[in-house]
């Protein structure tokens, strides 16, 4: 089964909200971190459980912010023309780490020596950042991670992400990328949001394909007449 998402009414409501409240939210993080440190190097009693939790949980307040504020609308969004498997090869170096605690391999293809288009480098480095950690998470230690990058038509390029994890029931897939879905524990429901509205703004489009108990396949297509005009 495929499906074609495109969630953008919802997304530029969101986004313009994001970007205030992420804001707002940033700068009592930082006084809180600051004194949390100043208060954990005074006590002199062993409170170090509590002050994990308390990291962890600031850790988490961080990450949700983060995704937060990618939706905000881009002041100054550059694009270039770049490598798409320069940019592909630097996200998978840096989730090996990642990876190989879990012993996973990557296995990566790439179908021409280069791809260039038009792009947000480190915007488009997020979206497969979170598309491949969302693999990891579902693949067992010892499992691999396929990576695919081909020429889908002489205008598009198709990047392929495939786990051979849970996989995701039929009914949950038009659910991907709506704010705060998420099906785990410490999840937080933004990471494909995000990624569907940066690949909207790159005038692409993601395809899921997924068989509950086989694993799951996230393609993007993505436009490479990619004109900066255009924008
Ligand atoms: P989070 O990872 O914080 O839960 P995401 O937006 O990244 O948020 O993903 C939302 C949900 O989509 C996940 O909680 C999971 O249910 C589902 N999902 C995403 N990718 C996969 C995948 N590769 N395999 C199975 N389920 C997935
Ligand atoms: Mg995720």
């Amino acid at each position: 089964l495929q499906e074609q998402i495109r969630k953008s009414d919802t997304l530029n409501v969101v986004g313009e909200l994001a970007a205030g409240i992420a804001h707002e939210i940033r700068n009592p993080m930082t006084a809180l971190k600051g004194f949390i440190q100043l208060l954990q190097d005074s006590v002199t009693e062993d409170f170090s459980n509590y002050f994990n939790v308390i990291t962890s949980e600031l850790k988490r307040i961080e990450t949700i912010i983060t995704e937060f504020l990618v939706l905000a609308k881009p002041q100054a969004m550059r694009y270039y023309k770049q490598d798409l498997n320069g940019i592909m090869r630097e996200t998978v170096e840096l989730l090996k780490a990642q990876a190989l605690l879990h012993n996973i391999q990557f296995q990566a293809s790439f179908e021409e020596e280069e791809f260039f288009l038009y792009c947000e480098g480190n915007q488009l480095k997020q979206v497969f950042i979170n598309i491949i950690k969302n693999a990891l998470e579902v693949t067992d230690d010892g499992g691999l991670v396929y990576i695919k990058v081909k020429r889908e038509d002489a205008e598009h390029v198709r990047i392929s992400i495939k786990d051979e994890g849970v996989g995701i029931p039929e009914e949950k897939i038009k659910k991907l990328g709506e704010p705060f879905y998420t099906t785990k524990e410490r999840g937080t429901g933004l990471g494909l949001m995000v990624s569907y509205k940066i690949i909207e703004e790159h005038k692409g489009y993601v395809e899921v394909e997924s068989q509950e108990g086989k694993g799951t396949t996230f393609h993007i297509l993505l436009p490479l007449k990619f004109d900066y005009e255009e924008l």
